[in-house]
Protein backbone atom coordinates (compact mmCIF):
# COMPACT_ATOMS: atom_id res chain seq x y z
CA UNK A 1 0.00 0.00 0.00
CA UNK A 2 2.73 2.45 1.31
CA UNK A 3 4.68 1.42 -2.07
CA UNK A 4 1.98 0.24 -4.33
CA UNK A 5 0.20 3.64 -3.78
CA UNK A 6 -2.80 1.71 -4.04
CA UNK A 7 -5.61 -0.24 -1.99
CA UNK A 8 -5.08 -3.94 -1.68
CA UNK A 9 -8.71 -4.42 -0.84
CA UNK A 10 -10.24 -2.53 -3.48
CA UNK A 11 -7.95 -1.01 -5.39
CA UNK A 12 -8.62 2.99 -5.17
CA UNK A 13 -5.90 4.95 -5.47
CA UNK A 14 -7.37 7.31 -2.70
CA UNK A 15 -5.19 7.03 -0.09
CA UNK A 16 -3.66 9.60 2.31
CA UNK A 17 -0.64 9.31 4.66
CA UNK A 18 -1.37 9.92 8.09
CA UNK A 19 2.04 10.52 9.86
CA UNK A 20 2.74 8.87 13.32
CA UNK A 21 3.27 11.64 16.08
CA UNK A 22 4.59 11.48 19.78
CA UNK A 23 3.30 13.95 22.47
CA UNK A 24 3.86 14.74 26.07
CA UNK A 25 3.38 11.10 27.83
CA UNK A 26 3.77 8.99 24.59
CA UNK A 27 0.40 10.34 22.96
CA UNK A 28 -0.19 9.44 19.40
CA UNK A 29 0.56 6.59 17.38
CA UNK A 30 3.63 5.40 17.78
CA UNK A 31 5.67 2.23 19.90
CA UNK A 32 7.83 3.30 22.75
CA UNK A 33 11.52 1.66 22.96
CA UNK A 34 12.72 3.22 25.60
CA UNK A 35 11.53 5.18 28.98
CA UNK A 36 10.76 8.72 27.38
CA UNK A 37 8.28 9.82 24.80
CA UNK A 38 11.81 11.37 23.29
CA UNK A 39 12.63 7.68 22.15
CA UNK A 40 8.74 6.80 20.79
CA UNK A 41 9.55 5.51 16.98
CA UNK A 42 6.44 7.48 14.72
CA UNK A 43 3.62 5.00 13.03
CA UNK A 44 2.86 6.58 10.00
CA UNK A 45 -0.84 5.21 8.74
CA UNK A 46 -1.93 4.77 5.49
CA UNK A 47 -5.68 5.47 4.62
CA UNK A 48 -7.85 4.13 2.05
CA UNK A 49 -10.85 7.00 1.39
CA UNK A 50 -12.80 4.71 -0.26
CA UNK A 51 -13.32 1.23 2.12
CA UNK A 52 -11.43 2.37 4.84
CA UNK A 53 -8.63 -0.16 5.04
CA UNK A 54 -5.47 1.39 6.77
CA UNK A 55 -2.41 -0.26 7.07
CA UNK A 56 0.13 1.25 9.46
CA UNK A 57 4.10 1.53 8.55
CA UNK A 58 7.07 2.47 10.83
CA UNK A 59 9.43 4.31 8.51
CA UNK A 60 13.18 4.58 8.81
CA UNK A 61 16.05 1.76 9.52
CA UNK A 62 16.93 3.25 12.58
CA UNK A 63 13.98 3.02 14.06
CA UNK A 64 13.48 -0.10 13.11
CA UNK A 65 16.60 -1.29 14.17
CA UNK A 66 15.67 0.38 17.50
CA UNK A 67 11.95 -1.64 17.35
CA UNK A 68 14.07 -5.06 17.20
CA UNK A 69 16.68 -4.46 20.04
CA UNK A 70 13.48 -3.97 22.22
CA UNK A 71 11.38 -6.33 21.25
CA UNK A 72 13.30 -9.68 20.41
ZN1 LIG B 1 -9.83 0.52 -0.25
Amino acid sequence: MKNTKTCPKCESTDLVRIPGSVGVYGVGNNITVGLTAFSSVKVTRFLCCDCGFSEEWVEGQKYLDRIRKKYR
